[in-house]
């Protein structure tokens, strides 16, 4: 992976900065540098980096990469088609299938989408922080922090993809909501081979009454685990392992040996929302924009879509600045992403009241063409041309 030293960048206005390397940022840089802008990319990681995650790319996000010419990262690096999804509660499950969809490590995936995107001409800046922008007339100026050293950098647009957490600085803060009051909180940890009672191509799904956890392989036959859970909760189990281990035995998953011993890590509260997804020269995208609930497995394929919409807006931009554009943002985003999380939303509630999930369970094993209609509109291909 080629970065660039932080001192070449500066002197110049660049076209864009891209705040975050994830899917969206990612992506975004990737596209932008296609069309000839400058632009650069930077996370606060050094890559390849873990991110907590279920590492489910479902047939949406599979389209959306194929749409923009990167199929190709699946296959080379090893992904594991989906087939199923085994969804246990308290003991009893129900088998559904899954259109398509593939399972890659976070830490693959995300290197793969940075290395198409300095290919396409993006300059990467890892382990630099950005820390807030100013807007003047025609430019806004970027504050970036690299080993305890400042710089500043003038670009015309700003796009921030910075994920879950998110911070914007001075006219920007308000942009950014807080969580909502309860809002559950990721955690996610990797094992190095499959335990028993674990196969390739299925996501196991299990749900208990104060969380619900996601395991699948990964390449390499390694086992991903992500979990979402209530805060609280977590802390009476005495920490994230041990609140996983609990949500495996309360839905009668398989055990694991040493869960405890794996090194888990956790995100800030999951769902927010900006109260805008743009302000003058910038514009906000993937979590950083508004999260819900993993359950559906949807945050990268909302991530790509965006990604894919927003650049041809940034680069209209970039031609002739019009405050228009930023409207057209907040439109396009409500479509593309909002409308869609409205189904996420309504489950997450339901997500609240096992009793229900345990009622959904049994009718799934009696009717289980009743999933039909939710894994349609969850992996709906992206039709660019017709969205929404
Ligand atoms: C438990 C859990 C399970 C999930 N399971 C799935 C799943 O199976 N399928 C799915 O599609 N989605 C899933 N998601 C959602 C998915 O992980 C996110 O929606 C997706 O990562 C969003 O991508 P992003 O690019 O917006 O942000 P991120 O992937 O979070 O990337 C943001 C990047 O910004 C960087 N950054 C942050 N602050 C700064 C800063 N100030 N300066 C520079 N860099 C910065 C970070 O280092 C990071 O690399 C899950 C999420 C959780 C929590």
């Amino acid at each position: 992976m080629n970065a660039v030293a932080l001192e070449t960048v500066q002197g110049r206005v660049w076209d864009a900065a891209v705040i975050g390397a994830g899917p969206a940022g990612a992506m975004l840089a990737r596209q932008l540098a296609r069309q000839g802008a400058s632009v650069f990319l930077v996370d606060k990681a050094a890559f390849p980096r873990r991110k907590v995650c279920g590492c489910c790319l479902n047939q949406r996000a599979v389209s959306a990469l194929e749409e923009a010419g990167l199929g190709h990262i699946l296959r080379q690096n090893g992904a594991v088609p989906l087939r199923s999804l085994n969804l246990v509660v308290a003991g009893q499950n129900a088998v559904i299938t899954l259109p398509s969809g593939y399972a890659l490590s976070r830490e693959v995936f995300d290197t793969a989408l940075v290395n198409e995107a300095i290919a396409a001409g993006a300059s990467f800046l890892p382990q630099t922080r950005a820390d807030g922008s100013a807007t003047q007339e025609n430019v806004r100026t970027l504050r970036l922090r690299r080993d305890n050293a400042d710089f500043e950098i003038a670009v015309q647009a700003v796009v921030v993809a910075s994920g879950l957490g998110s911070k914007l600085s001075g006219h920007d803060e308000d942009l950014l909501a807080p969580p909502t009051p309860h809002s559950r909180i990721g955690a996610g940890t990797i094992l190095e081979s499959l335990p028993d009672g674990y196969h390739s191509e299925t996501i196991y799904m299990g749900c208990g009454s104060r969380g619900y956890i996601g395991l699948v392989a990964v390449e390499g036959r390694r086992l991903n685990i992500a979990a979402a859970l209530d805060a609280e909760w977590v802390k009476e189990c005495g920490g994230l392992p041990f609140a996983a281990a609990r949500l495996l035995q309360e839905s009668s998953l398989p055990p694991i040996t040493g869960i405890e011993e794996l090194p888990w890590k956790g995100t800030p509260a999951l769902t927010r929302r900006a109260s805008r997804v743009s302000s003058h020269r910038l514009f906000i995208l993937g979590d950083a924009a508004g999260y819900i609930e993993p359950f559906t497995g949807e945050g990268m394929a909302w991530a790509l879509t965006s990604a894919l919409a927003l650049a041809p807006l940034v680069v209209r931009a970039l031609e002739d600045y019009r405050p228009e554009v930023e409207t057209d943002w907040e439109g396009l985003y409500h479509q593309l992403v909002v409308k869609r999380q409205g189904f996420c939303r309504i489950l997450a509630s339901l997500l609240r009241h096992p009793g229900w999930m345990k009622q959904g369970v049994r009718l799934l094993r009696a009717l289980p063409q009743a999933a039909a209609p939710m894994v349609r509109s969850v992996n709906a291909r992206l039709q660019l041309q017709g969205e929404p």
